[in-house]
């Protein structure tokens, strides 16, 4: 996938020598020739990094930064700021308006590329979790989250086998409620940490001798613990054979040697930052698959669920030819338990019914809740004998169970009727569908039998 470039400057020049490099690479390039224009492409054409000049009359580049970064429509989108001098001050007033990166005119090629190419790479990551986050949202299960939200207590691993340099950086790092900070001097030592703690940040010099940094970085990028943590080197200034190899290995940032305080702080806590909001988007995410396939009541797999997965658990029967088995459970009366006690004490009945079934199964089997009053259970390798001996055992303990109600006063009892089929025997089933609805009918015959009883799905 090719990524698109925007890029600001107010000399057309200087945007076509910028769109003929990025285009002879294979990038989408858009050119814009102020700020206001940029702004507007940005909210547009959704550019997946934009490269912004700094001295540009009417609105500057930091502040089309800040504009940017302060719209939740275009805040994720990386920035590259191009100063035509190396000033440590304009640095530092960029990463405070949220600049992800700097770029020196006349831009060099290999720095350009592989600025553009690892930023691009670690948004699309970002944009896939940005693109869940924003269907669960959608369907309105899962909240807002804060991307500014504080950090606090970040962990910190400095890797530095030179302790001279290692309690410079400590120095400049500083008292920081924000983060606290872990040196460890041992390369192979710490990747070990990193494996098991839970570190935010990883800073590493890149001039450690105990083993190649480059190595190191990729092992850090390699290892499933740490693939995600951010990764921010700390290189010689001028040794850009070796920033480049380390960006591409994935490496997020980079402070060049000396260090600049100021810029190291800024850098540290925009990693941090962002580490904390990709975080936020994971486990919303995860929050709103679980929500997805489950019930709220009970706790148990939804009918959504079960429609998608029965079908898998019907193919492998079928391939595999073990007998896949459904047993539908209904409340009997139920709607005469809403009636006497109300509502939440159905509701009270339902949840214990489902952990009781939850708690009779075996960790293979499935259970969902079908229907208001009606459970869903099925059974992969499963025959209508031994299933027929569940049920029975299930349905004889809920007529003797007593559901403990209005706060353990009252307790009333319900009996169950349950319908069985398998795939085993009976008309040849050819879908998922046709074992329920077998099941179905077994459910039906079982409450127009009387009720409080089991039928298995005539041959
Ligand atoms: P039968 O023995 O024929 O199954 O009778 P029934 O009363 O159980 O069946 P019916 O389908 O007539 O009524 C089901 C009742 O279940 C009606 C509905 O109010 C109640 N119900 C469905 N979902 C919920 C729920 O989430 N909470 C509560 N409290 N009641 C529910
Ligand atoms: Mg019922
Ligand atoms: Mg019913």
């Amino acid at each position: 996938m090719t990524a698109s470039v925007l890029v600001v400057d107010d000399l057309e020049p200087n945007v076509k020598l910028l769109e003929a490099k990025l285009r002879a690479e294979y990038f989408d390039v858009i050119g814009a020739y102020s700020g206001q224009e940029a702004l507007e492409l940005a909210v547009r054409e959704k550019p997946d990094i934009i490269l912004l000049d700094v001295m540009m009359p009417g609105m500057d580049g930091f502040e089309t930064c800040r504009k940017l970064k302060a719209d939740p429509e275009t805040m994720h989108i990386p920035v590259v700021m191009v100063t035509a001098l190396d000033q440590q001050a304009d640095r530092i007033v960029g990463l405070e308006a949220g600049a992800d990166d700097f770029l020196t005119k006349p831009v060099e090629d290999i720095a350009l590329f592989a600025r553009v190419r690892s930023l691009t790479r670690l948004k699309m990551m970002t944009d896939e979790l940005r693109a869940r986050y924003a269907t669960g949202k959608d369907l309105g299960i899962v909240g807002k989250i804060d991307p500014d939200a504080s950090l606090s207590d970040a962990q910190i691993l400095l890797i530095d086998d030179n302790e001279e340099q290692a309690a410079r950086m400590i120095n400049a790092l500083g008292d920081n409620p924000n983060y606290h900070v872990t040196h460890e001097s041992d390369p192979e030592e710490a990747l070990s940490r990193a494996r098991q703690g839970e570190f935010d940040l990883i800073l590493v010099n890149m001039s450690i001798e105990a083993m190649d940094p480059l190595r190191l970085c990729s092992s850090i990028r390699s290892f499933e613990e740490t693939r995600l943590t951010p990764l921010l080197a700390i290189v010689r200034n001028g040794d850009t054979r070796k920033l480049v190899r380390a960006l591409d290995i994935g490496v997020n940032d980079y402070v060049t040697r000396p260090v600049d305080k100021n810029e190291l702080t800024a850098r540290v806590v925009t990693q941090l930052r962002r580490k904390h909001y990709v975080d936020q988007l994971r486990s919303s995410f995860q929050v709103s698959l679980e929500m997805a396939v489950t019930d709220q009541l009970t706790g148990l797999y939804n009918r959504r669920y079960l429609a998608s997965h029965l079908s898998a658990m019907f193919d492998r029967a079928y391939w595999t030819g073990r007998p896949l088995l459904v047993m539908i459970l209904d409340i009997d009366h139920f709607k005469q338990v809403n009636d006497t006690y109300g509502h939440d004490v159905g509701d009270r009945v339902l949840k214990e019914f489902a952990e009781h079934i939850s708690n009779s199964i075996r960790g293979i089997d499935l259970a969902c809740r079908y229907g208001g009053e009606e459970f869903l259970i099925a059974m992969p390798d499963t025959d209508l004998t031994f299933a027929a001996v569940v049920a029975e055992r299930v349905r004889q303990e809920i007529a003797a169970q007593k559901f403990h109600v209005n706060a353990g006063r009252d307790e009333l009892s319900v009996t169950v009727s349950i319908g069985l089929a398998s795939t085993e025997n009976g008309p040849e089933d050819d879908s998922a569908q046709k074992l329920i609805k077998r099941a179905d009918d077994a459910l039906y015959e079982a409450k127009s039998g009387g009720r409080n009883r089991v039928i298995q799905s005539a041959a």
